[in-house]
């Protein structure tokens, strides 16, 4: 088994520990805020156990059926992880807004509190394992996982703050309202979730920064060309797939034109992680207002 698979599913595990803790301090305290908290910690059950599957089938080598590979299924579970969180939040808001009606003082808060602060612990410590692992694995699913945990915790951290200020002052108010920013929390990082599978699925272009990036790659190694035009990129998954126009002397043998694009694709894969990169190499005729110029060194 992979490893970044192993620590996939050990989100899993610790995704129900801490589940378990906090729906325990919730029922000890009816509080809607720790509710709110543990509600949390389903989505990050659901969504380990979606990139366990996500990151089996993306790690499949291209067959014939998937002849670029099946870096795309990454989206599914972030697609799958963007739903799960609404309705998440939208099962929040509806607890909140129920006892906002008829408020109740909060049980126990001292036990419930150690019980969810624990829990939180917990969640921060795997999330500190899992960036450092996956930055070590080169993994961006479990960087991804492991910061996505780190919000969590500093949400815990605020959920914690204002039980603990319910507890002080007595104002119960106070309660639904954390749970309902939480909740609105949780929405916008959903939200933000679909927002890039959507960009993905729909062949979205890199960003700027990246594409001058790779604009700079090809001046620099294309010498003897004399420009390339329509650069068009795409991400899927982990995978970022290149592609442009060069443009050689019409009379240039074709061995030196595929020197040229073996030096620019090897530059491309120095520079771009798990990129695929192809080039349709034209004569000068076919010239037009290019994404690179090639500055011309002389005979
Ligand atoms: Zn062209
Ligand atoms: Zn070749």
């Amino acid at each position: 088994m992979h490893r970044t698979i192993a620590y996939a599913l050990g989100s899993v595990a610790v995704g129900v520990v801490v589940l378990g803790l906090k729906y325990l301090a919730y029922w000890l305290t009816g509080s809607v805020a720790l509710y709110s908290d543990a509600l949390e910690s389903i989505i990050n059950i659901v969504a380990a156990g979606a990139a366990v599957v996500a990151l089996r089938v993306s790690a499949m080598p291209a067959d014939d059926n998937h002849p670029f590979g099946h870096s795309k299924a990454e989206y599914f579970s972030s697609v799958l992880e963007g739903v799960l969180i609404v309705i998440a939040a939208l099962a929040i808001l509806r607890e909140a807004w129920l006892s906002l009606s008829h408020l109740k003082a909060i049980s126990a808060p001292v036990e419930g509190l150690a019980i969810n602060a624990l829990a939180t612990l917990i969640n921060g410590l795997w999330s500190w394992v899992l960036i450092r692992q996956g930055r070590k694995l080169r993994s961006l699913a479990l960087v991804a996982d492991g910061k996505h945990l780190f919000t969590d915790v500093i949400t815990s951290g605020g959920v914690f703050l204002g039980v603990v200020l319910v507890g002080l002052t007595g104002w119960l108010i106070l309660d639904p309202l954390i749970a309902a920013l939480v909740a609105l929390n949780i929405l916008w990082s959903g939200w933000g979730l679909v927002r890039e599978s959507v960009g993905g699925l729909m062949d979205e272009s890199l960003p700027a920064e990246e594409l001058d990036r790779i604009r700079e790659v090809i001046f620099k190694h294309a010498e003897g060309a004399y420009q390339a035009h329509d650069l068009r990129t795409r991400l899927a998954g982990r995978k970022t797939f290149i592609e442009f126009h060069l443009v050689v002397a019409g009379q240039m043998p074709v061995d030196e034109a595929h020197e040229i694009c073996d030096r620019l694709e090897s530059a491309l894969h120095e520079a771009v992680d798990d990129c695929v990169v192809t080039i349709h190499v034209e004569p000068e005729d076919k010239a037009k207002i290019a994404d690179v110029y090639v500055p011309y060194e002389g005979p």
